[in-house]
């Protein structure tokens, strides 16, 4: 069965576990079991119900089977998988609206985000009833000296556009409470950058400093072009004043274009006309460049209209665990309701 339909949370079999947490898994085999060696322990030792939504993104190495052998001796562990790779945001987007708990956090599947601080983010939101519980990072030593370039770059510019919510250094490691959850599922978005849209919600929220670790085993899956792609969706997501900068492109180019007109009639009218096909010719390059950028930042804006218009589920659930030992589905419609 292929559906991107959200079963609403009263469906599945009670009772509902207080804390949910979200692995987004793309071919994972080696960091999976390290990963949940470790987190299993943490989960045990908390005192709550809780799932484990582990979000398998379309792996192909030997991670859906590593998960099976996960889930047959840990009966929290409930797998979701995906029918193709769909992306690390999409991996959340599902996990996000599949999770039952009152709680729900999502983490990476590479131990970079340490699971040790779940602990610590619940006992912080419980405690001071807050919606929403940033892991933030407080030390980025053992990332690349490009990639914290970047990163710092990326968050400066976000910050600019959603303002001084959007706590810094803040990744997709983080606790959502079952007000802010129903909130992000309300959105309409396709393509959601939760990064941005969870500050922009507004909600109570508090930070866990952490220090990102070196990813345990495997390789990146975030190369340079996700990373780009990534930024531009923020940027489209969140703001259209690249769009005006064709305007302020285009009127600086007038000024100019007006400055040499006036320059080039007097040399006409004082009788000494320069040849000048070099001047011409790089106004030309000049105009032909802005156009150019301009048409493409216009691209960047209307090939999302056109993917929105689509309206395309971002991802598709070939098999969700929890609907296994769902009894047949109700009509009764509840306040958590997709
Ligand atoms: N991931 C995913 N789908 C993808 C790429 C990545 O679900 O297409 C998962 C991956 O398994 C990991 C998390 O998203 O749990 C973050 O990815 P990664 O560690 O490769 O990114 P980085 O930490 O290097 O930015
Ligand atoms: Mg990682």
């Amino acid at each position: 069965m292929h559906s991107a339909v959200t079963p609403a949370r009263d469906e599945i079999t009670p009772p509902v576990p207080v804390l949910s947490v979200v692995i987004p898994i793309y071919n994972e085999q080696e960091a999976l079991p390290l990963t949940v060696a470790r987190l299993r322990p943490i989960l045990d030792g908390m005192g709550v119900s809780y799932e484990v939504v582990g979000i398998d993104d379309g792996s192909t190495d030997a991670t859906p089977v590593i998960m099976q052998k996960v889930r047959q001796e840990w009966s929290e562990f409930r797998i979701v998988r995906f029918a193709r790779n769909s992306g690390h945001q999409a991996a959340l987007t599902a996990g996000i609206h599949r999770a039952h708990g009152d709680y729900v956090v999502s983490i990476d599947a590479d131990l970079q985000d340490p699971p040790e601080k779940i602990a610590e983010m619940f006992a912080l939101a419980r405690e001071k009833d807050l919606d929403i519980v940033y892991g933030v990072r407080g030390d980025r030593g053992t990332d690349t000296f490009f990639k914290r370039r970047t990163a710092g770059a990326y968050y400066w510019l976000m910050r600019k556009l959603v303002g001084k919510n959007m706590p810094n250094q803040a990744g997709d490691f983080r606790l959502l409470s079952r007000a802010a959850v129903d909130a992000l599922k309300s959105l309409p978005e396709h393509q959601p950058v939760y990064r941005l849209l969870v500050p922009w919600l507004g909600f109570s929220s508090g930070e866990v400093v952490y220090v990102r670790e070196e990813r345990v085993a495997g390789s990146t899956h975030y190369p340079l072009s996700k990373m780009v792609r990534l930024a531009l969706d923020s940027i489209t997501n969140f703001s259209a004043s690249p769009l005006r900068l064709a305007t302020w492109l285009g009127l600086m180019s007038f000024l100019v274009c007006f400055a040499l007109t006036i320059y080039t009639t007097l040399q006409y009218a004082f009788g000494s006309p320069v040849p000048g096909w070099s001047s011409l010719f790089m106004a030309m390059l000049f105009i032909g460049g802005v156009q150019l950028i301009c048409v493409g930042l216009l691209g960047e804006y209307i090939g999302r209209i056109y993917s929105a218009v689509q309206a395309r589920p971002a991802y598709f659930v070939g098999y969700d665990s929890a609907e296994e030992s769902t009894p047949a589905r109700s009509d009764q419609t509840s306040e958590y309701a997709a």
